[in-house]
């Protein structure tokens, strides 16, 4: 006596048991999760970039491989109950697309675009343990992230290798780092050690049409001209005086071309950006490093970096800026006035505040007033 049923009802078993809870169709190359659920591994791989949990059972999966393994006896079987609509499933199935994944601790601080360089001393046990784990990497990085307006935790961020780093009797670090490279975090969690984990993929510009790769190129050209006088203008306001812009022109390296076939949009505009929002900020340019990192679109991010060069060059301009020294002056002495003279001046003094203070706003407003 055979140990099979002889009377098998092969749809109904391939309806309850072979379909894919994610896509609804028959499972195909089916990976079984650690929970014991099976989907199309194109599915689960797709599934994991917004969730970590289970779609049926909805358990925390952990340590899925980025191309999850198919469960080699449950698609021969569905091959063989199902064999016309599992090839069918096969023709239609687009190339496997798993980006590496790679697991990375977080520092939840502030935005970095590639290439910045920040110095941080290391006080918190949690964060401490991250240095220790990180240092333990070749190379040593970790990631730093910052916060949306929200106060959310941003979804993108730069890994940062650690090229300095002092360790202090009593275990703290002071710690430099410099950004390497943009990534997207797929999910995260807060890890044994205390500081959160995320599972990140690389984080790179969509490629551009051939009209959106036109324009990029002729704005880098426009823009590699204004960023020449904005250096100009930050030198002669008196920020350029410090350390602070050679240091960060050092950090930055040479100013991608902005001319001809090697254009790269790309890089330009996370240069340009680095370059006017520095670290630490010169406070000259409204804040663009979010905006600039999670952007994939080039064109999009020249013009945001446009936005705020002319912003900033207006701020800078020597001329607005003599009316802003006079106005502040006046300012000054009319509270002094109104200091010795007391009330009856006192609607005077608030009169030549207000329209001192119109004529000298700071650059937060401008950017509001955009
Ligand atoms: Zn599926
Ligand atoms: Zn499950």
């Amino acid at each position: 006596m055979s140990w099979w049923s002889s009377n098998v009802d092969v749809p109904a078993i391939l309806e309850s048991c072979g379909e894919c809870a994610i896509c609804c169709e028959l499972l195909y190359e089916p990976f079984t999760a650690p929970c014991g659920h099976s989907f199309c591994r194109r599915c689960v791989v797709a599934s994991l970039r917004h969730s970590a949990k289970c779609p049926s059972c909805r358990t925390t999966w952990q340590g899925i491989p980025a191309a999850p393994p198919v469960n080699a006896t449950l698609a021969a079987l569905l091959a063989r109950l199902a064999p016309e609509a599992y090839a069918a499933r096969g023709a239609a199935a687009a190339p496997l697309e798993h980006k590496p994944v790679a697991r990375v601790g977080l520092f939840v601080l502030d935005h970095m675009l590639p290439k910045q360089r920040m110095k941080i001393h290391v006080f918190e046990p949690r964060y401490r343990r991250l240095v220790k784990r990180s240092l333990e990497r070749d190379p040593p990085t970790f990631g730093i992230v910052g916060a949306t307006p929200d106060n959310v935790m941003a979804s993108v961020f730069c890994e940062c290798e650690i090229v300095e780093c002092t360790e202090t009797p009593d275990g703290r670090y002071f710690c430099e780092c410099v950004a390497r490279r943009r990534r997207r975090i797929a999910r995260d969690w807060v890890g044994d050690d205390g500081f959160r984990v995320a599972c990140v993929e690389d984080l790179a510009d969509d490629a551009a049409g051939d009209a959106d790769a036109a324009d990029a190129a002729r704005l880098v050209t426009d823009l590699d001209g204004r960023l020449d006088l904005w250096l100009r203008r930050c030198r002669a306001g008196g920020w350029g005086a410090s350390a602070t812009l050679d240091a960060v022109l050092d950090d930055l390296g040479p100013r991608p071309a902005a001319a001809g076939p090697a254009v790269d949009a790309e890089a330009y505009g996370l240069y340009a950006a680095a370059l006017i929002n520095p670290l630490p900020p010169l406070g000259v340019a409204p804040e663009v490093r979010l905006d600039a990192l999670r952007a994939t679109d080039s064109l999009a991010r020249l013009r945001l970096v446009d936005r705020a060069l002319a912003l900033s060059l207006r701020h800078l301009d020597p001329q607005r800026r003599a009316t802003a020294v006079l106005a502040n002056g006046l300012l000054r002495l009319a509270r002094a006035a109104a200091a010795l003279l007391l009330a009856p001046l006192a609607s005077a003094h608030a009169a030549v505040a207000s329209f001192v203070s119109r004529v000298a706003r700071p650059i937060s407003d401008v950017a509001g007033s955009q």
